[in-house]
């Protein structure tokens, strides 16, 4: 079979995404390969393609158990025949799986790092042809990268032990240079191909939103979305429990997730989500590393994340069936305060030296400043994010929120002198919340305790509230002509290398539209033209052949392949086959009884 014909029949599809092709060609002339592509871009397709082509057995290192059931779930529904071997199974499962192996009955074997070594998985490597090493989540081999892990060093030993050399094939989401470098020098790898892809997610919508009241905005927000399935990431286990407990009482179906839970219920409550029996997860960071749920339509972080590459990473669980999804970012200034604390209260790196330690917290403050600015920036959301991870885009994405937004230029510069010439004036250095005070001349505490009231801009804004007066000195940040100092308490320091360049022009959303920032963007017509009461029953069905076939419904078909039936309502066999998503053997296990429910809904 071609590559195409593999394509059509086990996924349904019938062409390759941006990059595929190339990455499954290079497989196939035995280079080793590396892709780096970002979440949903479709890797899996890329090394299950040639494993099905080349002769012998194909494994696949991963890190996650939830991430090989899940995979090895779809293979094996799709018709292709797989397994996985981590510690989820007992001896004797283990066992049995490693013989069936062994008989040739898999094709692809997901393989746990920590397992490379145990010696039954040896012995039966060094007696089968494995074709292709794979490797998932490359970039934990990298101690830069954002995961290490110290058990992906074991896979070089490993490949040395095999008596021939298979082809090596890896894959991240991760994007920096030197995370992709140290792969590459770490496996050894020679005469490779390198295909990086970019990282645009084009169908995610990105927002920033600053409600006064967060909880209220997300309430409503799941509320209009009630039939979809979305992510509420919080910063604390106690926002976890308070948010799920404050949804659940209006009677939202909403589950939780953090590390605080015990392992049952955590799983219990993955399940809820993945089974959509709850469609909605609230949850810490600890949730989602590996959860490849297609139908995910919203991710709301109901705090800013530590960094510019967590956001990507949480938020690109958002769409991954490549229908249209929005991830909304609620930003609050104690959302800042909260990172710092946990960058200078890490305990991770305990066995760091002081000097390295400090190091690490230097970059991390950077990084959390680089988060700030995104909540802060009027520019276009996803050119900053593609800008940040060292790709150059269009500074108009038309799906954001900015670039959404109507925006009047506002002539700032008097503000800005005021601004400037307050902190030029100040002795030492203060937080940006304590010089608004002090120029909208409050009487706080703190501006009375550093005789701030002496200052000769006191007071001096006193007609401009103290918002406005932060916005424009986020732009002057933004400018670089303030900025924001590395220590333990972020102040706000005047560059003196930078002059302030006249007139200052700024760009402020109208104030209706600051609180009316709702989500307008228009829909395509694929993601409206279908019959609704159609698509439900459909869904119906599906999560009905799902109970009985014990796997998640988006591995029966995704939502996407749904509304297409939904749209397009085949009558025969060829023409369900040309669904995207509808391969022969699914077809062969399920195409007659969506036949019937789409006849039966016509007739009617
Ligand atoms: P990644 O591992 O890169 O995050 P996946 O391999 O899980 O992404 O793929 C994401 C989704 O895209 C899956 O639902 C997959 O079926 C779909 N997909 C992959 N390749 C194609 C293709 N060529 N055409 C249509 N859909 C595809
Ligand atoms: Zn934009």
């Amino acid at each position: 079979m071609t590559k195409q014909e593999i394509l059509k029949k086990y996924f349904g599809y019938s062409t390759f995404r941006k990059g595929q092709e190339e990455l499954i060609d290079s497989i196939m002339q035995r280079k080793d390969t590396v892709g780096v592509m970002p979440t949903g871009a479709g890797k899996s397709i890329c090394y299950q393609v040639p494993a099905v082509m080349l002769e012998g057995i194909t494994l696949v290192i991963s890190p996650l158990i939830s991430l090989m059931k899940d995979q090895v779930g779809a293979l094996n529904q799709a018709g292709i025949r797989a397994a996985y071997l981590n510690s989820s199974l007992t001896s004797g499962q283990f066992r049995k799986a490693l013989q069936l192996a062994r008989e040739g009955t898999y094709k692809i074997v997901y393989v746990a790092p920590e397992r490379l070594e145990s010696e039954d998985f040896l012995d039966f490597a060094l007696h089968i042809n494995v074709s292709m090493l794979c490797i998932d989540e490359a970039h934990c081999i990298s101690q830069w990268g954002q995961d290490f892990r110290p058990s992906y060093l074991k896979i070089v030993h490993f490949i040395e032990k095999l008596p021939q050399k298979p082809v090596i094939s890896a894959f991240t989401a991760t994007a920096t240079k030197t995370v992709r470098e140290d792969m590459v020098r770490i496996l050894k790898l020679q005469e490779y191909t390198l295909l990086v892809t970019g990282f645009d997610r084009s169908n995610l919508y990105f927002a920033v939103k600053k409600p006064k009241n967060k909880f209220g905005f997300v309430e409503k927000y799941v509320e209009d979305n009630w039939e979809k399935s979305g992510v509420i990431y919080c910063a604390t286990r106690k926002n976890v429990e308070e948010v799920c407990y404050r949804l659940q009482a209006v009677g939202l179906p909403v589950t939780k997730y953090h590390a605080g839970l015990s392992d049952e219920e955590r799983k219990l409550n993955q399940e809820d989500f993945i089974y959509d029996r709850k469609p909605i997860m609230v949850a810490t960071n600890a949730f989602g590393m590996g959860i490849d749920k297609s139908n995910v339509r919203y991710v709301l972080h109901y705090n800013m994340p530590k960094n510019i590459e967590s956001y990507y990473q949480e938020a690109g669980r958002a769409g991954r069936d490549g229908e249209a999804a929005e991830c909304i970012l609620l930003y609050g200034g104690q959302d800042v305060i909260t990172n710092q604390f946990f960058i200078e209260n890490n305990r991770d790196n305990g066995e760091l030296d002081s000097e390295t330690l400090e190091l690490v917290k230097q970059q991390d403050r950077q990084r959390l400043k680089k988060m700030t600015f995104y909540c802060n920036t009027n520019g276009c959301l996803r050119e900053y994010i593609l800008n940040y991870f060292g790709e150059v885009s269009s500074n108009y994405c038309g799906n954001c929120s900015n670039c959404m937004t109507e925006f009047e230029e506002a002539d700032v510069t008097e503000i800005a002198e005021i601004i400037v010439g307050c902190i030029k004036e100040c002795g030492r250095s203060y937080g940006m919340n304590t010089i608004a005070q002090t120029l909208h001349g409050s009487s706080a505490d703190i501006v009375k305790r550093y005789n701030l009231n002496e200052n000769s801009c006191y007071g001096s804004l006193k007609n401009v509230s103290i918002t406005h007066i932060r916005q424009v000195m986020n732009y002057l940040v933004l400018e670089n002509v303030l900025y924001l100092s590395d220590n333990e308490y972020t102040v706000v320091k005047w560059n003196h290398e930078k002059v302030l360049r006249k007139p200052v022009i700024m760009k402020i959303a109208t104030e209706k539209e600051q609180e009316d920032r709702r989500v307008k963007r228009k829909l395509q017509p694929e993601e409206t033209e279908y019959d609704f009461q159609l698509f439900e029953f459909l869904r119906e069905l599906r999560l009905e052949i799902s109970k009985e076939a014990g796997a998640p419904p988006y591995i029966i078909f995704n939502d996407k392949t749904l509304k297409n039936l939904a749209r397009s309502l085949p009558e025969t066999k060829e023409q369900m086959l040309e669904v995207p998503g509808v391969g022969e053997v699914k077809f062969r296990r399920y195409g007659q009884r969506f036949l019937a429910l789409i006849a039966e809904y016509k007739r009617r």
